[in-house]
């Protein structure tokens, strides 16, 4: 059963070392945080599998770091000063402070038109807060999503030492357009590709790592003549889409949407968002836009722009003239990409029939539990809450044993957890789940933290050991990321490698110091064969 709740994905990567809530021991930091030794190998994995793809395995691209701090009139002639923010109303009645336009959207069912279009509808009382129903709402104001900070000892309290910690990576792109250029002698089309930190003052930040305020982009601005820019949108979209597919994307949880024309930036002739059906449901993974030329325009010497000191532009040896180019920009999340392929490869489910009895005994546990909730009234818990956790005890009532895995998931419900008899129905759930179910990430070989796991059968006999921690060695140094782990019985060693999606595992044993082979267990298929260690660092050096 793959995740059906962002909590199963939040427990798995806090349980075991992928994603931990950033300085939690302060009390935290509202929607920060950290990659544990787990979850940056995964998100390595990705940014390499990535830069793979649209740098090293493409005559037409270069890559490019450029730096977090930029000169502040990069963002004025970005236009990101004036118009990079989110349109904020305050509710009167309740002090909520929801995004105008979401409640826009949610209330008209289509995006406004701008500002003054969802201030005509705030001022008609067309518009409810979201959380308590009031029409009372201010204004609409924008309010800017840039971090500000200040560069050099000067805090003179003016704009002196303004700097921006930069919204986006793509700007870092254009204003490098000319040294690409020069220093590569391209000729277009070509792109550049860029991975790194980006900041934003996200007014909703939530579902996890999908939206925080630090988060890394991985983009590509790819430059063409104007004419040939509808042909080069479309190759980016099929290639984009692809690369998900083929590093396990499942077909039916990744989709294209174009964007409408109400949403398109003024500039942009088209652009298709893919989306991914996360739990939460279908939300933006990478957007891939047709910017024509406005940004190396807004960032060339000229009436509009006096600060620029050069012109952007490319000369056109056929035609004999300069022009400049138009660019698609390919913008992917690399934290949200990982979190699609972690929900994406989560796999929970019953691998043997337990007790009769013990399943009549966790039955009556979750019934006992459903009648605590409906005692609620609404100060008690929020009817939305009561009904959510009512409709899921009694399908799973209906369908345990089938529906332990849904049940260890209510696990993770804070609602459910308010609930005194909650524990004990998770003390009775947590054991079957531990001798019954069987959690997998089925994550891409390429993209597994761990590569291959290597165990001796015996941690107290010193050959097995030895021998275990050689094949350790010599994985590592074909380049297939491995682990040594002898810390309890193979069964639950296999356990703990599914969990964190190691696709292999290799156990040692007597018939190992023998004749050389040991035991090589694959992941998804459980099956197990004798492989001879010897060959093992090439054979599946070739597979991740
Ligand atoms: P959204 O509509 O979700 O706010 P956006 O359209 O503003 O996203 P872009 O500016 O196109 O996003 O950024 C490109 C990509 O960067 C997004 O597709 C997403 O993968 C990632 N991204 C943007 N904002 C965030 C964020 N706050 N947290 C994590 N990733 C983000």
């Amino acid at each position: 059963m793959p995740a059906t709740a962002l909590e199963q994905i939040v427990s798995l990567a806090k349980r075991r070392g992928f994603v931990f809530p950033s300085s939690a021991i302060y009390g935290g930091l509202g929607s920060t945080w950290d990659y544990g030794p787990l979850g940056v190998e995964l998100k390595n994995n990705v940014k390499r599998a990535w830069w793979r793809s649209v740098v090293h395995e493409r005559d037409d691209m270069e890559g490019l770091d450029a730096a977090i701090l930029m000169n502040r009139l990069v963002w004025k002639y970005s236009g990101h000063e004036a118009t990079f923010s989110d349109p904020m109303t305050d509710c009167r009645s309740c002090k909520a402070r929801p995004r105008a336009d979401h409640v826009f959207a949610a209330q008209k069912g289509r995006e406004p038109k701008g500002l003054a279009e969802i201030n005509a509808a705030i001022g008609a009382k067309e518009l409810k807060c979201p959380k308590c129903g009031s029409t009372d709402l201010t204004e609409a104001r924008p309010f800017n999503l840039m971090f500000k900070t200040t560069v050099g000892a000067v805090d003179t309290g003016d704009d002196a030492g303004l700097a921006y910690l930069r919204p986006e990576t793509a700007q870092g792109i254009f204003v490098n357009f000319n040294n690409v250029l020069d220093t590569m002698r391209r000729k277009l089309p070509f792109g550049v590709a860029q991975i790194g930190k980006a900041f934003r003052n996200e007014i909703t930040p939530g579902n996890f790592t999908f939206r925080t305020r630090e988060f890394e982009q991985m983009e590509i601005e790819y430059f063409v003549r104007p004419g040939e820019d509808e042909a080069a949108h479309q190759m980016w979209i099929d290639t984009r889409t692809k690369w998900y597919a083929e590093l396990g994307l499942r077909p039916e949880n990744l989709k294209q949407r174009e964007q409408t024309r109400d949403e398109l930036a003024h500039y942009a002739k088209r652009c298709v968002d893919l989306e991914y059906k996360f739990p939460m449901g279908w939300s933006e993974l990478e957007g891939i836009a047709n910017r024509a030329d406005f940004d190396l325009q807004a960032h060339s010497r000229g009436p509009s722009n006096p600060d620029s000191l050069v012109e952007l532009r490319y000369f056109d040896q056929e035609q004999k003239k300069h022009i400049t180019p138009y660019v698609i920009e390919p913008s992917a999340g690399a934290d949200r990409a990982t979190l699609a392929f972690l929900c994406d490869a989560y796999d929970e489910s019953l691998v043997k029939e337990p007790p009769a009895e013990e399943v009549a005994k966790l039955k009556e546990l979750v019934a006992s539990f459903a009648r605590s909730v409906e005692k609620r009234d609404a100060k008690q818990m929020e009817p939305d809450v009561k009904a959510r956790l009512v409709g899921a005890a009694e399908t799973i009532m209906a369908g345990l044993p089938g529906t332990l895995p849904e049940l260890l998931a209510l696990g993770d419900d804070e609602g459910a957890n308010r609930i005194e008899v909650f524990k004990k129905v998770r003390g009775v759930a947590d054991k079957l789940g531990d001798d019954y179910t069987r959690t997998v990430l089925r994550l891409h070989p390429r993209l597994a933290p761990v590569k291959a796991a290597v165990f001796p059968l015996k941690k107290n006999e010193p050959r097995l050991v030895e021998l275990a921690r050689t094949i350790k060695k010599n994985l590592q140094a074909a380049g297939v990321r491995a682990v040594y782990d002898d810390t309890g019985a193979i069964g639950k060693l296999y356990r703990r490698q599914d969990e964190i999606g190691t696709p292999f595992c290799v156990t040692v044993d007597f018939q190992s110091l023998e004749d050389g082979t040991v035991t090589l267990r694959d992941r998804d298929t459980m099956g197990q064969e004798r492989a001879k260690h010897g060959e093992l660092p090439a054979a599946l050096a070739q597979k991740v």
